[in-house]
């Protein structure tokens, strides 16, 4: 069977679990050899290259790459989707806790973005994909954080979108919505009562229910695609037509 990405490999941060694990799943089908870098991975299907990474850790992301390079000798595409949350305001969230995310959301992407370099300028395919989030534009209640660290997200996908334009890179990102994520299920299961939590957290969205993780999968693939040859530097939006229709979360 052929498909879109025969013969390439690709590495997905926190493809352990949600958005990250559908993309796996997406790479996978289309033929690729889909890697996972996780802090966790042994929920990870048989068959898939797992490397514990902390993209926290500079030497540990190095060693990753190198695990990948001596396994593949190649790496095509890099997803950048490991994050993590924040909730609270300026005042709420101390320093060592804007440094503690900043560090994973921000500096992470740039690690195994920057290790990687080297091995996706040999790639006839390359391609980054990043995930940011509804955050990067919508203004919402304490997440002052976590909002920032997604703009960042976006902003640094500009940015390495044009200094790696003449390479051949490209590099896009996607910006979800709330999706239907262990994570998301962990912030409903603190509620007092979750699947009313659940019913209001949907209504909340545009399109009355969660993003799926199959479909911030699904534009990840199209972004990192060769189809997607001419597009770099865009963020594709996966929310239900929030932002697209400049609306706001009730
Ligand atoms: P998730 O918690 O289900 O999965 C995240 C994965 O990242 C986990 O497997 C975790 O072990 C891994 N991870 C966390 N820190 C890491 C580190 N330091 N090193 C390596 N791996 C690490 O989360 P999700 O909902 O699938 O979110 C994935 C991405 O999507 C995140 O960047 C998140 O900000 C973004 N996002 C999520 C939503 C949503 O509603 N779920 C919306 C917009 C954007």
């Amino acid at each position: 069977m052929s498909g879109e990405f025969d013969g390439l490999v690709a590495i997905v941060t926190g493809g352990a679990s949600g958005i990250g694990a559908a993309i796996v799943d997406r790479f996978r089908a289309g033929g690729a050899e889909a890697v996972v870098f996780d802090l966790n991975t042994e929920n990870v299907p048989d068959g898939v290259f797992a490397v514990r990474v902390d993209i926290a850790d500079t030497d540990s992301v190095n060693a990753g790459i190198q695990a990948v390079a001596e396994r593949f000798g190649r790496i095509d595409i890099v997803v950048n989707n490991a994050g993590v949350g924040a909730q609270g305001t300026i005042e709420t969230n101390d320093d060592a806790e804007w440094q503690r995310v900043l560090n994973i959301n921000v500096l992470g992407l740039v690690r195994v973005s920057r290790a990687a370099l080297p091995w996706l300028r040999k790639s006839p395919a390359a391609a980054i994909v990043n995930t940011a989030s509804i955050a990067v534009t919508a203004g919402l209640p304490e997440r002052a954080l976590y909002g920032a660290s997604k703009g960042a997200v976006y902003s640094l996908t500009l940015q390495m979108a044009a200094d790696h334009l003449r390479e051949g890179i490209r590099v896009n990102c996607v910006n979800p919505g709330t999706a239907n994520t262990p994570w998301v299920q962990r912030l409903l299961d603190s509620a007092p009562d979750p699947v009313a939590e659940r019913a209001a957290l949907e209504a909340r969205q545009p399109h009355l229910r969660l993003v799926q993780p199959e479909e911030v999968a699904a534009a990840v693939a199209y972004l990192a695609s060769p189809l997607a040859g001419s597009t770099t530097g865009t963020a594709l939006a996966v929310d239900g037509g929030m932002d697209g229709l400049r609306l706001r979360p009730t």
